[in-house]
């Protein structure tokens, strides 16, 4: 059995600043540190539960947090950017998913760093009319493979917002309790290494025992992206396979799930180019 783990940041235990999660900034050293903390938990208690190997993929930013010199034998790191499948590079060659270190998605109320891949770029992405982020994105993804999500970490809210798209057959682990977007109480990483060791053993079992549930995804998608500048639109709107709504707002869609999750990239990859 193969765990795949796609690596956020955000979500990691003690962060709760943007500096933290900034390579240009002294502070990122310790959103690093507290990301490789919390993934080794995880890929331990995958290996721990079952799994014969453990890829983990760095899904945060330019994709190069993480560092392999502590990697145990039986897993192994995808590292670097760009990838096809950006978060989720890789996904496809394993039996169950985790999403470690995870955040909330855009416009949620006391949510650390609530985002949709891009702060910058994204007001809301709905799939086949449902609001998701970068969670309900991912797992839409994985749907397209039938392949389950079994873990997720982050804070209180990105862990209510798994739950509410698979119930309580996916795994959570709250690392910190939101107090809003930039400030949370958080448990020590003593403790949330025990919680996410737990909860990993816990998920790869489910996962093993094929217990663990896909995310109900109709595989005929559309995506409609409101972006937070009509000039992101404008440049949306360019991509033949987009149709234009309004100011702020496109839609788009396939008959691929794996390739939606390309799709969206793209038009926000491209939309980013926009002059303010
Ligand atoms: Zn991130």
């Amino acid at each position: 059995m193969r765990i795949f783990i796609s690596a956020d940041m955000e979500g990691a235990t003690g962060v709760t600043s943007i500096a933290q999660c900034d390579s240009r900034r002294p502070e990122y050293a310790f959103g690093c540190k507290m990301q490789q903390r919390d993934v080794l938990a995880a890929v331990r208690g995958a290996l721990d539960g079952g799994a014969d190997e453990v890829i983990v993929n760095d899904a945060h930013s330019h994709m190069t947090n993480l560092d392999i010199g502590e990697w145990p034998k039986g897993a192994r790191l995808t590292s670097g950017s760009p990838k096809t499948l950006g978060m989720m590079e890789g996904f496809d060659e394993c039996d169950g998913i985790f999403f470690l270190c995870y955040h909330a998605m855009a416009g949620t109320q006391c949510a650390v760093l609530d985002h949709t891949i891009d702060p910058n770029v994204v007001y809301s992405v709905k799939l086949n009319g449902l609001e998701v982020g970068e969670i309900g994105i991912n797992a839409a993804a994985a749907a397209g493979k039938k392949i389950p999500v079994a873990l997720v970490t982050g804070d209180d809210a990105a862990c209510r917002e798994a739950r509410a798209l698979w119930g309580d057959t996916v795994v959570t682990a709250a690392v910190k309790k939101a107090r809003g977007r930039l400030a949370a109480t958080c448990l020590g990483p003593e403790e949330t290494y025990k919680v996410i060791y737990d909860a990993a053993i816990k998920a790869a079992q489910l996962v093993r025992g094929k217990k663990a549930s896909v995310m109900d995804f109709a595989p005929s998608w559309t995506a409609e992206i409101a972006f937070l500048k009509t000039a992101q639109c404008d440049v949306a709107a360019t991509l033949p396979f987009v149709e234009r709504l309004d100011g702020r707002r496109v839609r788009f869609g396939g008959s691929d799930p794996v390739g939606m999750r390309c799709c969206v990239s793209a038009v926000l990859d491209l939309a980013g180019t926009a002059p303010f």
